[in-house]
């Protein structure tokens, strides 16, 4: 089965039982009532694939995480009330407290937050933080302690990738767990478990949902691992998928491809029509053929989403606010893989903290902008675009 008839189908045979309905119901109980004391005594030994609490498992959680699973090529996946709910399972999952993580520096801010500060303070593990453009910086960060290596590809901000097949096999060779971030290029585009990474994560609030109604995150991945995740960080922290929003994905799954197409076909004109622009001094799209690191996304990627940031040439903030403020389609927030496109300014929020001098020093510019390239036409995108540089 492909994935497009898999999203479909699979696992949704026993519709007789819901008395034919096409879409299966949402099991919105807490708790699975059983025959007498031997049936539940039975269920108590095998907890991990029993329905007897909301909290560990539920009827329409689980096809959505066998679904995922299916599509990662992963062996099982569990459901999270947040991508950061399955984000820091992940990672705990790994470490112990003294050990050193190795991660991308331009990692998705509440992760960063997550090892840098809250982990070194609670359990005193270090980080190391690289671009992670080169693996000889891998290699140069590992440490005796260094238990994961913490991927993000392509990475927040400037998406800038990884080499996910060389970082393993380091990391491999010296028994290092690796855990990636795939929620920019979704389960559609990028599949890292194939590539012999341990574990997988994604925000579902992005593509996974796509309509921006939910929020949610997964971890995918083998079942040793999801079962151990279940038992621990899952059932004893509980940041459980509700039923509801399982359902809610269940319907986006079956659009997920075809959204994923559009995506990419509308951000790639977008980008495109930016790159040529001369107000424009920079795109960073890893789709486009002038992104530096173009052919290491064309060899560990089969496509691209809608998700980009450019630079405008003038560092002029009001001169930028009234470039965002004069945008129509757009709106302005923050999140991303939704029908509707989006626009943000990481100024917005880093000049709350930092001067503009010490924004550049992070090595981005005062101009950049990001976009989320939705599922609007794509010639309406570039005309609001157009009008709206035009004014500058
Ligand atoms: C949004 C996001 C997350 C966090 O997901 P939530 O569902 O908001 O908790 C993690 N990683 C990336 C790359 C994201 O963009």
């Amino acid at each position: 089965m492909k994935d497009k008839t898999m999203l479909v189908h699979f696992s949704e045979e026993d519709s007789k039982q819901n008395h034919g309905a096409v879409v299966p119901p949402i099991y919105q109980n807490s708790l699975f009532v059983y025959e007498d004391w031997d049936a539940i005594d039975q269920a108590f030994d095998d907890p991990v694939n029993n329905f007897l609490y909301t909290r560990g498992k539920n009827p329409s959680v689980s096809l959505v995480e066998e679904k995922l699973a299916k599509l990662a090529h992963g062996e099982k996946a569990k459901l999270f009330a947040s991508g950061m709910g399955a984000i820091s399972a992940a990672i705990l999952h790994f470490v112990k407290a003294n050990d050193h993580i190795v991660t991308v520096s331009n990692v998705y801010g509440p992760t960063n937050n997550f090892i840098k500060h809250y982990l070194k303070e609670k359990c005193n593990i270090d980080s190391t933080y690289v671009s992670g453009k080169r693996i000889e910086e891998f290699e140069q960060a590992i440490q005796p302690n260094t238990t994961l290596i913490y991927l993000e590809s392509p990475s927040s901000a400037l998406f800038s990738l990884q080499d996910v097949e060389a970082v393993v096999q380091l990391a491999k060779q010296r028994g290092i767990h690796t855990v990636i971030d795939n929620t920019w290029a979704s389960p559609i585009f990028q599949k890292p478990l194939d590539l012999g990474v341990d574990l997988e994560v994604h925000s579902c609030s992005k593509y996974i949902g796509g309509h921006s109604d939910v929020v949610a995150g997964v971890v995918i991945g083998k079942t040793e691992d999801i079962d151990q995740l279940f038992l621990h960080e899952a059932a004893l922290l509980g940041a459980k998928m509700s039923p509801f929003e399982s359902w809610l994905i269940l319907r986006s799954l079956r659009t997920l491809k075809i959204r994923m197409k559009e995506h990419q076909e509308n951000a790639l004109q977008v980008a495109q029509y930016l790159e040529s622009h001369p107000k424009v001094s920079k795109v960073h799209y890893p789709g486009l053929p002038s992104f530096d690191q173009y052919q290491l996304g064309q060899k560990q990627m089969s496509g691209y989403s809608g998700l980009f940031a450019f630079e405008l040439r003038t560092e002029d903030v009001l001169e930028i606010k009234k470039f965002v403020n004069s945008l129509s389609y757009f709106k302005i927030g923050v999140s991303w893989g939704g029908h509707e496109s989006l626009v943000y300014v990481p100024a917005i929020s880093y000049l709350k903290e930092l001067t503009p001098q010490q924004f550049k020093e992070m090595g981005i510019s005062l101009g950049t902008v990001r976009l989320s390239i939705g599922l609007e036409d794509a010639e309406d995108l570039i005309a609001d675009l157009d009008q709206a540089l035009g004014d500058l």
